[in-house]
């Protein structure tokens, strides 16, 4: 029965699959008492993270002397009992501390690294706009359309889609006066049936992805709309005078502009992504981590905050379904024919010509076949290693 070893068989690779993380958004309709409530939550994290902040500094000027988290933590409980930190969580707390830890940490291998260490610095209370609790059911949790807060209460939630999988970990955020939780939630992988498909994606910047087979993904319709309004946006903050009620009103319409486009964007990106992933059994892309290699490289890392979340998206989604994803030498795929033959282009050129083959194709449409080409010696590599 060859369904049977099929489902077989997707059990197994469903068990060589780890887990992973992903997160979950939501938007949390307070009440004007719980927004209170939460600005004090929040601005009662900015002061611990400040006064553990400053503990660090001083121990550090003064005696070149490093304080640990432990430490830190072991005194969370008398400076609560003092009454001295009304932020209710108790494990929210040591989440406050370990992010100072986390940015000392970070400075300390920088020192050690002899790069440009800039000291972790204060942060704003208006600019602390996030608390987590770290473990799901303790101060946090969903019941029913609501989401419990310690110290906070019942916050309704829209749940515009299910939670699939094991919460662990409830971020709450403020962004441009909304408000949203996040849930950290692991999940367990859940392998596609297998796809012979390959396809190599070239991101572009005429149209928002090339792929191998030709197909071309414009750019969506809200992109310009968007640009524009961005453009008005922050000319109005320009004309205003600095410090000004009208201009603070003016700064937080460009603020929602921008988030809104970030929430278009990813939306967008979700979709195609999970378009690439559902339709393909092996993903091809550049791999734009490695910067500046070849030419057009740069307006594409100019463009970049588009491209690596894009491509991050596809790779989870990707490892999530058991496909094959590579991330290719990025190297000179727009200056060579599928042949190998070298052919130079500058950015402006947008047709390929072959000298030596005679191929005569759009110049994304060639890259993207060179991707998929690239990863010929990878695949050959990976299943390999896998029967070694
Ligand atoms: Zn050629």
């Amino acid at each position: 029965m060859p369904s049977l070893t099929k489902t077989f068989e997707w059990l197994l690779k469903r068990l060589a699959m780890s887990e992973q993380r992903i997160t979950y958004r939501y938007r949390l309709f307070p009440t004007r008492t719980q927004v209170e409530a939460l600005t004090v939550q929040l601005s009662e994290a900015c002061r611990l993270y400040n006064a553990c902040l400053q503990e660090r500094r001083d121990a550090w000027r003064i005696n070149r002397e490093s304080v640990n988290y432990y430490t830190q933590a072991s005194q969370l409980k008398e400076i609560r009992a003092h009454g001295d930190l009304s932020l209710a969580n108790f494990s929210a707390c040591q989440d406050v501390l370990r992010r100072v830890d986390k940015t000392f940490k970070a400075f300390f291998s920088r020192v050690q690294k002899k790069q440009k260490a800039g000291f972790p610095r204060f942060k704003s209370h208006t600019r602390f706009d996030s608390l987590t609790f770290p473990s799901y059911g303790d101060g946090c949790k969903l019941i029913q359309s609501k989401l419990r807060l310690q110290g906070i209460g019942l916050i309704k939630v829209k749940l515009h889609r299910g939670v699939e999988g094991k919460i662990k970990t409830v971020t709450v955020k403020r962004e441009c006066g909304k408000w949203y939780a996040c849930f950290s939630v692991e999940c367990e992988a859940w392998p596609l049936p297998d796809s012979l498909e390959r396809v190599g994606v070239d991101v572009g910047l005429s149209a928002f992805a090339t792929l191998s087979d030709g197909t071309e993904i414009e750019n969506p319709r809200w992109y310009r709309a968007a640009q524009a309004k961005l453009r008005r946006a922050q000319r109005k903050v320009t004309r205003r005078q600095k410090g000004s009620h009208r201009r603070r009103k003016a700064i937080q319409l460009l603020q929602r502009a921008h988030a809104h486009v970030k929430q278009q964007r990813a939306d967008f990106h979700h979709k195609i992504s999970r378009w690439l992933v559902n339709g393909y059994g092996l993903i091809a892309v550049e791999d734009l981590n490695i910067k500046g290699l070849a030419s057009g490289m740069l307006a594409k890392s100019v463009n970049d905050a588009g491209w690596g979340t894009f491509l991050d998206k596809i790779a989870y989604k990707a490892e999530n379904a058991g496909r094959q994803f590579f991330r290719v030498n990025p190297n000179g795929t727009s200056q060579t024919c599928t042949c190998g033959a070298s052919t130079p282009k500058t950015l402006r050129q947008r047709w390929h010509h072959c000298l030596s083959c005679g191929l005569s194709a759009n110049r994304d449409h060639v890259s993207a076949q060179v991707i998929l080409q690239r990863t010929v010696g990878l695949t050959v590599q990976a299943s390999s290693s896998i029967a070694g």
